[in-house]
């Protein structure tokens, strides 16, 4: 499925309506927003973004977390030793409100005293530059 995406090659509607030359409509038929585009499907449908982006972006942050049966890894939300303390999608307080304060990972470096975010994000490869900035003014 991957490589024929890649190809260009899934029968999308878009494809149907605008190269195949069939009379439907290019449009969504989730969201009925935007032409149904590989590159929608993949990571640009609103009504997607809910449910199924969200759970492939839940399973990249808990792939973050090694573990040699990666494939049954039930990663906890707080992993905690002398050094670090390792926050799963946990919500960060702050002095100030700010709307989005769950990033996927927090580290809590106790030796250097610093907390990394780590956020995950699966764009279409042409909304990496885009999605890199959105995150980076989120947070
Ligand atoms: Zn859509």
């Amino acid at each position: 499925m991957i490589t024929a995406a890649q190809d260009q090659a899934l029968r999308t509607r878009f494809v149907q309506g605008t190269i195949d030359g069939n009379s439907i409509s290019p449009i969504c038929r989730k969201c009925n927003t935007k032409n149904e585009t590989k590159n929608h499907i993949a990571s640009e449908c609103p009504a997607l973004a809910e449910n199924q982006y969200k759970k492939r972006h839940d399973s990249e942050a808990k792939a973050l977390h090694w573990s040699n049966k990666w494939y049954d890894h039930q990663p906890k939300r707080v992993i905690e030793n002398e050094q670090a303390k390792i926050l799963r999608d946990y919500g960060i307080r702050t002095d100030s409100v700010i709307r989005v304060n769950r990033p996927g990972v927090t580290l809590i470096d106790k030796i250097k005293t610093k907390v990394p975010l780590i956020d995950v994000a699966i764009p279409g490869d042409t909304r990496v530059e885009e999605k890199e900035w959105e995150k980076m003014d989120k947070y």
